[in-house]
């Protein structure tokens, strides 16, 4: 490769909102068999907003359930903890103190509320805590319309759920389209719920969706795709899919991004614009002819 030619291919991707970091990654991707989009925060605007708030236990009503599950969201950084403490102020809920707060990534957190042991998060973290799940057939309707819900529990018992919705990011459909024609796959990976995954990559009309998916086995899939011969991209924000942004040939971090992410990827996307994936794929391939 002369390097004349792979700063002219990368200057024009600058102009478009694609920053080459890694060069040789870049020169792999002209390549690309299949793209894996991260759902939260890729192809949604990961900034959920609630849209329910339904009790499930006697005695509880959809402010307490809010109020002390927000109270332990206040220290999470995910985007659903955001979410819900914003939904409480608008209520005009007073939050108390949380302690003892733990992260569990990719399935929710547990905390201290008014002295009472409390799990928010979703149904693998209900089982792993021991926790009945007493409202299976209501997070099924509401998972079933593409609302993110995850449970509520205080001292080991389901008390009410939470639902939230996402929005598709404006472009997803067109980037995916745009793959398509391409001739590469697409396929959709989250940490949510199957259905919930589903109703956005229908959204989107990307080929495949696997869900959920653990932070974990994010980067065991991609690994398990390139072992299988495909050169592969993964496009993600950082949150949770750091490593697998790193074990692609390619990896693409999504404008707005975590830090993480741009130490990761070898594109970074400058503007939170899906379409942004089909562009620098093109650079790519526009590079490549310039090199030949
Ligand atoms: P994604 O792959 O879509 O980015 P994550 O891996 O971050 O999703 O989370 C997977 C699932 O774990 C979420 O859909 C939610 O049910 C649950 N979860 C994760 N973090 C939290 C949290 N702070 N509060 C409640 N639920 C959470
Ligand atoms: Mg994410």
């Amino acid at each position: 490769a002369t390097p004349a030619a792979i700063v002219a291919g990368t200057g024009t991707a600058a102009r478009a909102g694609v920053l080459v970091k890694d060069v040789a990654a870049l020169e792999r991707s002209h390549a690309v068999d299949v793209v894996i989009f991260d759902k939260t925060g890729t192809l949604t605007a990961g900034r959920p907003k609630v849209v329910a708030v339904e009790p499930t236990a006697d005695g509880w009503e959809a402010d307490a359930v809010l109020r002390i599950a927000a109270a332990a969201q206040a220290l999470s950084e995910h985007p659903i903890a955001a979410a819900m403490v914003e939904a409480a102020r608008d209520r005009g809920l007073v939050l108390p103190a949380a302690a003892d707060f733990a992260s569990r990534t990719g399935a929710g957190l547990t905390a201290t509320v008014d002295g009472a042991r409390v799990v928010v998060g979703n149904a693998a973290l209900m089982a792993a805590e021991g926790i009945a799940d007493g409202a299976g057939d209501r997070v099924a309707t509401l998972e079933a319309a593409g609302r993110t819900t995850v449970r509520v529990a205080v001292d080991g018992r389901t008390v009410g759920l939470v639902a939230v919705a996402d929005t598709v990011r404006p472009g997803a459909a067109e980037a995916v389209a745009r793959l398509r024609r391409r001739g590469i796959e697409t396929l959709l990976l989250s940490g949510d719920a199957r259905t919930v995954a589903e109703a956005v990559g229908r959204e989107v009309g990307v080929d495949r969706v696997l869900a959920p998916v653990r932070p974990e086995d994010k980067a065991a899939e991609v690994e398990r795709l390139r072992a299988a011969g495909k050169v592969v991209a993964m496009v993600g924000d950082g949150i949770n899919d750091a490593p697998a942004l790193a074990a692609a040939d390619l990896g693409i971090a999504m404008g707005s991004g975590t830090d993480v992410a741009l130490a990761t990827a070898g594109v970074a996307l400058l503007h939170a614009d899906p379409r942004l994936v089909p562009a620098a794929l093109a650079v790519a391939t526009r590079t490549r002819a310039k090199i030949r």
